[in-house]
């Protein structure tokens, strides 16, 4: 199977006929979308609205930006051996191939970050994902250890959704709408999803509240509704109402909060009624997949088996015959002993790996357009060998650090999170 990298290159412009957004540019050289206003790049996140306090990533050296690919991977497996014992590379399941190539770990966000911790030799991570998840492993790491991003415009836009201040904003106006009420239980718990700020996560952990990750949501959904009235549910909307619609929570008691509008543009007796408030983000990688592909995919293959991401829409999850994590989906294909058709909802890099892994059976991607993850796209090999060189000349660039309080609050609500029991 063709590389997505190689793919992405053979397009000619940022609206091809293909409906795509992606360019050339964001496999071969992103940091041309490091200049000028702060934006996610061409990809799946493009048409969102970066903050204006996004990270932004200075220029690296020529040097970087001009090696072929077949130098790059040279001088990252000879900065990576020098280094030896000293750094651990953790690559995401959305990376790109030429990145992964080079990880001591492959897997999502929470397993990268606890993969990190058997490496207690290492004095440096470096972690080829996107923001939350390198400000994940500093919260876990050992004060001494760094952890470095390579481009610092590696961001998420769903993560991006829910700011701290209109976090804030919107927990004052519920704790006044909910003043009136007594009882043994909290009035809202707060629940964020891995996928937030650290500053998010540092919230929850201040506020009796918890993460979850894609794969625990359930177990962590009934922790929450244990302890109290309703759950503000951030920032994914479609893996709260996902999670909670299984659980049996009626739709028109999910209402959406909008933090651009007094009491989220609800009534406050919807408020009052409501058992999960959902944020309004989502994922625009996973936001692409429809049930028009399924029902494209079950015309082609009518004994595939459809498997999407929980932070797919309510109505491609409910058309779906699984949905689960990127670790749900990856067992899933690995327990079928019989060659069979997959058709999966998630990330275009990590069905063609499983596409790879496993020739026996047919397996592609529900969205036929390649639009990968624009923000993970931004490590490009180029930063790797330049953070790992900068190593070996005895220079962290790049480290992401969270602050001692922000660290000890969300390790607070990261605890809650492997203590629920399902
Ligand atoms: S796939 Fe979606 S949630 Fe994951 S990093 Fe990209 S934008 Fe964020």
């Amino acid at each position: 199977m063709s590389s997505v990298n190689v793919t992405i290159q053979s397009r000619v412009s940022a609206t091809d006929a293909t409906g795509g957004t992606c360019t050339p540019d964001l496999a071969r050289s992103p940091w041309n979308f490091d200049v000028g206003s702060p934006a996610y790049g061409p990809g799946s996140s493009m048409d969102d609205v970066a903050p204006a306090t996004t990270p932004r990533q200075g220029s690296i050296p020529a040097e970087y930006r001009e090696a072929s690919d077949a130098e790059l991977a040279e001088r990252i497996r000879a900065a990576k051996s020098t280094l030896g014992d000293d750094v651990v590379i953790l690559g995401h399941f959305y990376q790109r191939d030429e990145v992964v190539e080079h990880a001591d770990f492959v897997g999502d966000s929470f397993q990268l970050a606890n993969a990190a911790l058997t490496r207690q030799d290492a004095r440096h991570i470096v972690f080829c994902g996107v923001h939350f998840m390198a400000e994940t492993a500093d919260i876990l790491s050992r004060d001494d250890q760094s952890v470095i991003l390579p481009n610092l415009a590696a961001g998420c836009s769903m993560a991006d959704m829910a700011d701290t201040d209109s976090v804030e904003e919107c927990w004052e106006q519920l704790m006044e709408l909910y003043a009136d009420e007594d009882g043994d239980q909290a009035p809202v718990i707060p629940v964020t999803y891995m996928n937030s700020s650290a500053a998010l996560k540092a919230f929850v952990g201040r506020h009796g509240g918890i993460v979850c990750t894609s794969s625990n949501a359930t177990t962590v959904l009934n922790w929450a509704f244990a302890r109290g009235r309703r759950v503000l549910f951030f920032p994914d909307q479609h893996l709260g109402r996902n999670t909670a619609k299984a659980l049996g929570v009626p739709l028109d008691q999910m209402p959406l909060w909008n933090p651009r509008r007094a009491l989220g543009g609800n009534e406050a007796a919807t408020l009052r009624a409501a058992r999960v408030i959902l944020w309004h983000g989502f994922c625009s990688v996973h936001k692409r997949f429809t049930v028009g592909q399924i029902d494209a995919a079950r015309q082609q293959y009518p004994n595939a088996r459809v498997i999407v991401h929980p932070e797919c829409p309510m109505e491609v999850v409910d058309a779906a015959d699984a949905a689960g994590s990127t670790d749900f989906i990856r067992k899933d294909v690995a327990a079928a002993t019989e060659p069979t058709v997959f058709a999966i909802g998630t990330e275009i890099n990590m069905v063609n790996r499983l596409a790879d892994e496993y020739p026996q059976h047919t397996i592609f991607c529900l969205d036929p357009v390649i639009c990968p993850c624009s923000t993970m796209y931004r490590i490009h090999p180029g930063y790797l060998a330049w953070v790992l060189e900068e190593l070996v000349a005895g220079r962290v660039v790049n480290q992401i650090t969270v602050d001692p309080q922000s660290t000890r609050e969300a390790k607070i609500a990261l605890r809650r999170m492997l203590d629920a029991k399902p």
